[in-house]
């Protein structure tokens, strides 16, 4: 029998101290190692290109994909730049999910496109855009992300995989809203999963770091390539904290998706929200294909309130356990208007295509008992009526 998840995330790839026997792997802060002899390491020559703590971080992310290899890197940002910078060249394409991560798409807008690297953005979750995009114009790879950020739209993995390969393409998937608790993309014939550890991976708000995830040796060997060649690793520090984060990464997402449900059916049924997006509710419009993909709802949720925007600032500024916060993903919940912050370098009319609205509020539901975050919202929700009413 296969071990199981939970055990992984605590003893995958850790190695006990060899000297002392100290049970955690412990922060190998060293620039470089002395070398027996001239060609003799023990595989660690600089901690630009490998150190031991980053290395046991990456044997536990592998393992916990189901995967042969992880790199990680300084930033999730910095993850995504290493894979385009591995596998594109001048002159390449491709295709991005319409609904992605606002940094994500100001990488491809506003810093390849200097390089003659051009992105197609497609809504990736209607398959006949998805199949006429990379039959259009050969492209290296399909970048989707999914649940996408802010909007949670979902794109069918298994689908997106089949339609890339047969246009010869690579398909990358954005695994960092759900991370392997709650959904596999590379069962599903993705080739590379990337991540933002900074968001659940590591799960408390610490660190700032990413990663890719592979089975393909080919794959990993130019990343770790790039990785050295551009100076993109992430640090020991960072990387132990992000050990110790995802050792719990199973029972948080359980209780985030448990508590995000809570919240949900809650916002479903308030007189002022007039949208709402959750993977985890029946009256989502891909729930069918959330079950088939996601093993639960995450911890995110979208929605959108009566009174447009002016009432949907004054709930963000009314909350007060809820944190107005640029973050995702931690411990704490936290409240954001991806308009104004973390997609506000998409263009607006990029913004309105992909769903994102002005009036768009995100929530990633966090580990308070549900009861004191809905109180919360209640009470910023009051705040909103009486703006609402007043402006009317
Ligand atoms: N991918 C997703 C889905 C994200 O939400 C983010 C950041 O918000 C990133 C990638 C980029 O990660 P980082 O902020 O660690 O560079």
């Amino acid at each position: 029998m296969e071990t199981a998840f939970d055990t992984l995330a605590l003893h995958a790839g850790a190695v006990a101290d060899p000297t002392t026997g100290a049970l955690l792997t412990p922060i190998y802060q060293t620039t470089t190692y002395r070398q027996e002899a001239v060609g003799k390491d023990k595989g660690f020559t600089y901690s630009r290109s490998a150190n031991p703590t980053v290395s046991a971080l990456e044997r536990r992310l592998a393992a916990l994909e189901d995967a042969e290899y992880c790199t990680c890197y300084a930033s999730g940002l910095a993850a995504t730049t290493v894979l385009c910078l591995a596998l594109l060249r001048a002159g390449d394409h491709v295709v991005v999910s319409q609904a992605v991560y606002g940094g994500t798409v100001r990488l491809f807008n506003q810093v390849l496109a200097s390089f003659g690297v051009t992105a197609e953005f497609v809504d990736t979750s209607d398959e006949a855009a998805l199949r006429e995009a990379v039959n259009a114009r050969p492209a290296r790879f399909v970048f989707i992300e999914t649940p996408a950020n802010p909007t949670l739209k979902l794109t069918d993995i298994e689908l997106a995989a089949l339609v890339a390969h047969d246009a010869n393409a690579l398909l990358v998937v954005d695994n960092t809203l759900l991370t392997p608790a709650l959904q596999k993309p590379l069962e599903l014939h993705a080739d590379v999963v990337l991540h933002s550890t900074t968001k659940f991976i590591e799960g408390h708000n610490a660190t700032v770091g990413g990663a890719l995830i592979t089975s393909d040796a080919e794959l990993h060997e130019r990343f770790s390539f790039t990785r050295n060649a551009i100076g993109a690793i992430q640090s020991p520090f960072p990387a132990w904290l992000t050990l110790q984060g995802v050792k719990t990464v199973g029972l948080r997402m359980a209780q985030h998706s448990e508590n995000a449900l809570r919240v949900a059916r809650f916002l479903e049924t308030h007189p002022q929200v007039t949208r709402l997006f959750y993977p985890g509710l029946e009256s989502f419009s891909q729930f069918e294909l959330a079950r088939k993909q996601q093993s639960s709802g995450g911890a995110l949720i979208a929605f959108e309130i009566d009174g447009g925007v002016e009432a949907g600032i004054r709930l963000m500024n009314g909350v007060k356990l809820c944190a107005l916060a640029e973050n995702l993903g931690s411990a704490e919940t936290l409240i954001t208007h991806p308009a104004s912050m973390t997609h506000a370098d998409v263009p607006p009319a990029q913004r309105q295509a992909a769903g994102i609205t002005d009036g768009l509020v995100r929530l990633s539901v966090g580990l308070e008992d549900p009861a004191d975050i809905i109180r919360d919202l209640s009470q910023g929700l009051a705040q909103a009526l009486v703006l609402a009413k007043g402006a009317a």
